[in-house]
């Protein structure tokens, strides 16, 4: 997309400044746009020339200092994702993390999440992200069965996984997620639930289980357009769901959202919560999007357009759009129908008018009756089942 006719995004985010002082603190993330070995399913901006890394550093130095002057306001959450942010050497995220403190104000509570590829994990490693002041570790662990992860082209083992996380807590991270991919062509429920239970035993404070998503243009989704495995019906994969919640609430997690579940809610992730309740997110690296006010802005998916548009002053947007107030209302619609908090009926009318339960009487009360929304004292909730059928709530 051709940013010329979009508005100066550092304008954009200056001019919402007022705004964002009434909203919640925001939230940095960081692309980190390297892997060591692409995965076939995977559909985010990633490449494997590491020898692009010193480049990208100090580029990513000229973006902070494009749009760090528009946050007054401290950020209380860094996310470095990707990509592989633990492809970078410690001193590479060090000289990172110096950047990010010396450009931005971060609030005393500040909470600093990586996440990691167990394969490049060790002792050394870990310890030396706790003294540079990681906070929290999200552990790219996908599977415990190695049928699995070969299946998903993953590099490390069930084994390398399982001396990741011992190795995280030796390091002393007690802020610790795992990331679990479920549905995957080939994969039992009893395999699926052999590997929620050994993450389980691992007393992770936060798990993020998502459904295998075939996309268009990965190696995967290709293969399975052209007929190289099926693809589980929409009931198993609705009982998929419904297990793993059932399994994990057994477990003592809290369900909080579609995909997310976390062991007390002092656990569940700061950081994610900001993309699911409009407030500020500055992203920073190839493909990284922003949000502030109503105005969205995503960064080219391109490290060499991204190196080229900084060395020449320029900024690396892509494409940015002002949200309508109408399509902000359909936005918090449905994301507040994909949390187990679902959506306060005042507040949603105080930020965008009208009266949903008014509007939408007639097919509230038929979901509630279907056992998939409750309606009480003022919120609307999805239960259990409405969660596994979000996507579709949302269209009412
Ligand atoms: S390691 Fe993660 S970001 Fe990289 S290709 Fe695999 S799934 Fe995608």
């Amino acid at each position: 997309m051709d940013n010329r006719h979009f508005p100066n995004p550092e304008a954009s985010i200056r001019n919402s400044r007022s705004a964002i002082r009434n909203q919640s603190p925001p939230g940095l993330y960081l692309h980190i746009p390297f892997c060591r070995t692409k995965c076939p399913y995977c559909s985010f901006y990633s490449q494997t020339d590491l020898t692009l890394i010193p480049d990208f550093i100090q580029a990513l130095e000229r973006e902070m200092e494009m749009f760090g002057p528009a946050f007054s306001i401290p950020f209380d959450t860094v996310y470095i994702g990707g990509g592989t942010p633990s492809v970078l050497s410690p001193p590479q995220i060090g000289e990172i993390l110096e950047k990010i403190r010396k450009k931005f104000t971060l609030a005393p509570s500040v909470e600093i999440t990586l996440e990691a590829n167990p394969g490049d994990l060790d002792w050394p490693f870990l310890k030396a992200l706790r003294e540079l002041g990681i906070h929290r570790l999200n552990l790219g662990v996908q599977s415990f069965s190695p049928e699995v992860l070969s299946f998903l082209g993953r590099r490390h083992t069930s084994i390398k996984a399982c001396e990741a996380i011992e190795a995280s807590r030796k390091a002393g991270f007690d802020r610790l997620g795992l990331d679990l991919i479920y549905a995957v062509p080939g994969q039992t429920m009893e395999r699926w639930l052999k590997t929620l239970g050994r993450a389980v035993a691992f007393s992770p404070e936060h798990l993020s289980c998502y459904q295998l998503s075939l996309e268009e243009e990965t190696p995967m989704g290709n293969a399975y357009r052209g007929g190289a495995f099926g693809f589980p019906e929409e009931e198993e994969l609705r009982q998929f769901f419904l297990a793993t919640s059932e399994t994990l609430e057994r477990a003592g997690y809290v369900h909080y959202e579609v995909s997310n579940f976390c062991r007390g809610r002092e656990h569940a992730s700061r950081h994610n919560r900001k993309y699911w309740d409009h407030s500020p997110y500055l992203g920073l690296g190839p493909s990284a999007h922003s949000f502030s006010e109503r105005v969205r802005r995503w960064n080219t998916s391109s490290i060499k357009g991204y190196l080229h548009a900084l060395y020449g002053k320029h900024h690396p947007t892509e494409g940015l759009e002002n949200l309508s107030p109408e399509q902000l209302r359909t936005e918090a619609f449905f994301l507040g129908l994909r949390t187990a908090d679902g959506i306060d009926l005042d507040e949603f009318a105080r930020n965008h008018g009208g009266n949903l339960l008014r509007e939408k009487e007639n097919i509230l009360r038929r979901l509630e009756s279907e056992g998939l929304i409750t309606i009480q004292e003022g919120r609307l909730r999805p239960t259990r089942a409405g969660l596994a059928v979000a996507d579709r709530l949302a269209l009412i």
